[in-house]
């Protein structure tokens, strides 16, 4: 089975059997979207209320900072996999706990499995600390790690700040600005590694 046909059909499983409990008041799950073939994975936090509402991510004004980003480095969403560590909107977009992050676990690693991305970019803190616990997102955005799981293999991971957290913060916005900027650079050292 190829890659997409693969994606398509874990999210649809995951779509009808994850026991997140976010899942009781959320509209729909919002699994990701993307190509599944791509290099790069971009996971941010957890849905907000417009990605909820059309069960796709980043489409609300961080999404839009996003797009902006992505199309600085030559690249569309379309390019991209999108997805989020929690499939499900928490309500008033409070965190998600560890119990729901917990219960999306399996479905954001076994779409890690198929898609064997070169490179992670973590979006904000939870997402960072979710791989990297040790992390601090002030001392690791800008940075690449690796690490090895047990169940879905080494991996890179590259730290960004929120694009909603940066939105209205002049100098977190410029920091991020930079740092994405570098996605493509840390991109070609891991592919001269291979
Ligand atoms: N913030 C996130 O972390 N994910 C989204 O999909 C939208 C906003």
């Amino acid at each position: 089975m190829d890659k997409e046909k693969a994606l398509d059909a874990i999210n649809l499983k995951w779509e009808q059997e994850c026991s997140c409990a976010l899942r009781e008041q959320a509209t729909q799950a919002v699994p990701g979207e993307g190509s599944a073939k791509s290099e790069i994975v971009f996971i941010g936090e957890a849905p907000g209320a417009k990605e909820d509402e059309e069960g796709r991510p980043f489409v609300g004004a961080a999404g839009k900072f996003l797009n902006e980003m992505l199309a600085n480095i030559n690249l569309k969403r379309e390019d991209v996999y999108i997805t989020n560590i929690v499939k499900y909107r928490p309500p008033n977009n409070r965190d998600p706990s560890s119990e729901e992050i917990e219960s999306c676990q399996a479905w954001l690693s076994e779409q890690i499995k198929i898609i064997q991305p070169k490179i992670i970019v973590t979006l904000g803190r939870h997402a960072l600390t979710h791989f990297l616990p040790d992390k601090k997102i002030s001392d690791a955005h800008g940075r690449a790690f690796r690490k090895t799981f047990p169940n879905i293999g080494t991996l890179v991971f590259f730290a960004l700040y929120h694009p909603a957290a940066a939105l209205y913060n002049g100098s977190m916005r410029e920091i991020l600005i930079r740092d994405f900027r570098k996605i493509p650079k840390v991109l070609k050292k891991i592919t001269s590694l291979d």
